[in-house]
């Protein structure tokens, strides 16, 4: 039926404040937990590729890793962590010596003073150990939301979704988590990922994200999900089941 609704940006007096409705994910629960099943199939054990050796090395590798590729700071992090893997070897190894085993990374000089002061803060607020909250993790210099998922998930094993790029990409091309910030696909994902998916969904979306449904020309002909895909710019010709698309999530996508 046709939606002849007039749109009005004024809400008639005396009217509740009304929660302003989010696109829904396209997929119903079965085609979600088929998705998943197919990932845990094709990669049973996902694992991040940025390289440490423990739960420090883990957040300064991923405080590194804003703007800059997984395999440019594991070329910088291998030589930094062999001299410093504490936050007091980092200090005492200082601001200037940090910055030149990173300096082949972006934003280097802004990154070698958060370690610095991260690697501080640890010291003197958390006895030189990583807080095992997220709240606690975004009190360090240089830390946000994200990488605080990433630590809690791979340093303690917690189910959480860090939204990078990719995610935030696959979520709303092919139209599984729409949402117009990265904490708005990691709300609607941690609540449509079936429970049992949940922890290594992050690294099985990051990965379909960088070798697969890749940003500029996603390589749907060799997509383990191509036939359930209703993503609207899918380039092979195995057709996905006919269910329309919210028009918020095409807009989404695009
Ligand atoms: S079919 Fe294409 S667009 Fe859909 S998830 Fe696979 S690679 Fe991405």
């Amino acid at each position: 039926m046709k939606n002849t609704k007039p749109k009005s940006k004024v809400a008639p007096a005396g009217a509740a404040k009304r929660r302003v409705s989010r696109p829904r994910s396209a997929y119903s629960k079965d085609e979600i937990r088929e998705i998943f099943r197919r990932f845990s199939i094709q990669r049973p054990e996902p694992k991040g590729e940025l390289e440490h050796v423990n739960p420090f090395t883990l957040v300064v590798a991923v405080a590194l890793s804003a703007q800059a590729t997984d395999a440019g700071v594991n070329k910088a992090t291998r030589a930094l962590f062999a001299v410093a893997d504490t936050p007091e070897k980092m200090l005492a190894l200082g601001e200037d010596r940090v910055r030149d085993y990173i300096k082949t990374i972006g934003l280097f000089r802004n990154k070698a003073k958060n370690v610095i002061a991260l690697s501080r803060k640890l010291v003197d607020d958390f006895g030189g150990e990583v807080p095992r909250s997220r709240e606690e993790l975004v009190t360090l210099p240089g830390v946000g939301r994200k990488t605080a998922n990433v630590v809690l998930s791979m340093a303690f094993g917690q189910a959480t979704i860090a939204v990078d790029t990719h995610i935030f990409r696959i979520a709303n091309r092919i139209c599984l988590a729409p949402g117009k910030t990265p904490d708005e696909v990691e709300a609607r994902l941690m609540q449509v990922i079936p429970d049992d998916y949940l922890y290594h969904a992050h690294h099985w979306l990051i990965l379909h994200g960088r070798y697969v449904c890749k940003a500029r020309k996603p390589e749907c002909e060799r997509c383990v999900i191509a036939d359930i895909c209703k993503a609207p710019e899918k380039t092979c010709d195995i057709p996905a089941p006919l269910v329309e698309l919210p028009p918020q999530a095409i807009a989404a996508a695009q």
